[in-house]
């Protein structure tokens, strides 16, 4: 296919993506370079590109086929291009971590390679002027990061899915999925979807027995050549091994369940009326909602996301005058 220069519409650090023929849609062209250190270093490195796109398309299809909604369309005409479906981008970067490593060592003192209780779910501002810098949720508030449609809790419960996957796929495999980074969007209906990319470029990966980095570690901290490295990882992923998410694990979900706004239900209504005869004049305004505790069989958290889902449209809630609301965790955590 013949591209201009004026079909680019975003040019990064490590991808350019440019406007596909079909509207909705753009072709994403993975760069023959790496950069660390918020660009301070930089190589031209041949090759890169296509290894990029080849890991992150088999990953973006490996969530996919686990029901994790992504941008990801299909291959390129090229080996270093993939198609996406164009997705309004939330500015912040998501980090899961099950071993510390890299910044959260420098930065909470974790002995390097201690494997964490839970998988720890962290958010970056993306914003290479001010170096990424870590944000809390009242300050994604305050800035209005996300879009209407998207709760915080929800991105969580998405990072905290997506991993439970690729630390299945990883350890099938005799690779530590130690942490990476995960960028998330919109579509035109206000669903969200992961985008970026799932190269070896965002992620920690150790080979469990030897503890060799199949990771950009090896460019940041010259360890190794990153193609060969890259290229190991590579055909290690390919190897078809059984995934070990075939086991049902409990998990354990709330779904919150209350009145559409302006809409006063009869028994809020019946409590505000009994505060005002004791007394309790001051209080204007109350809305009575139920909470259910679910305990769940499923085989990913995905998997019991839809299955609760459903319950809470079908049987919880009166979807006409109510909304709900799902909290949903893992009962244990990641091994
Ligand atoms: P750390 O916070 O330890 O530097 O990074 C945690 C994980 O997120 C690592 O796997 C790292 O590769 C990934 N990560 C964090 N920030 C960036 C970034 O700006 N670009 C890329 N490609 N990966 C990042």
């Amino acid at each position: 296919m013949t591209t201009t220069a004026s079909d680019v519409l975003i040019e990064g650090k490590a991808k350019i993506v440019r406007q596909d023929t079909t509207a909705h849609q753009v072709r994403v062209i993975f760069k023959d370079c790496a950069t660390a250190f918020n660009g301070e270093k930089f190589s031209e490195i041949p090759g890169k590109g296509e290894l990029n796109a080849k890991i992150s398309g088999m990953l973006f299809q490996l969530l996919e086929e686990h029901h994790i909604p992504t941008c990801f369309v299909a291959l390129g005409e090229s080996a270093n291009e993939l198609v996406y479906n164009n997705l309004t981008m939330i500015p912040l970067e998501v980090v899961v971590r099950n071993h510390a490593y890299g910044s959260v060592c420098k930065r909470f003192g974790f002995e390097q390679g201690m494997a964490f209780k839970q998988p720890l779910v962290e958010y970056f501002l993306k914003n290479d002027a001010a170096n990424d810098p870590q944000i809390t949720e009242s300050m994604i508030q305050e800035r209005g990061s996300l879009p209407a449609s998207i709760s915080l809790s929800l991105l969580e419960r998405r990072a905290l899915q997506i991993n439970e996957i690729f630390v299945a796929f990883f350890e099938a495999r005799g690779i530590r999925c130690a942490d990476f980074k995960l960028e998330f969007g919109v579509d035109a209906q206000g669903v969200l979807m992961l985008g970026d990319e799932l190269s070896p470029d965002n992620f920690r990966l150790r080979d469990v027995k030897t503890a060799q980095v199949l990771d950009k570690d090896v460019f940041r901290l010259d360890l190794a050549d990153l193609i060969e490295t890259y290229q190991t990882l590579l055909k290690r992923m390919e190897a078809p091994t059984k995934l070990a998410l075939d086991q049902p694990r409990t998990y354990w979900a709330q779904v919150f369940v209350k009145s559409r706004k302006n809409i006063l239900n009869p028994e809020s209504k019946a409590i505000l009326t009994s505060l005002h005869n004791v007394g309790f004049t001051s209080v204007n305004g109350l809305q009575a909602g139920k909470r259910f505790e679910v305990q769940i069989e499923a085989n990913t958290m995905m998997a019991a996301e839809r299955q609760l889902l459903k319950i809470a449209e079908d049987v919880l809630s009166n979807p006409v005058i109510e909304d709900f609301e799902l909290e949903l965790g893992l009962s244990g955590g990641v091994s």
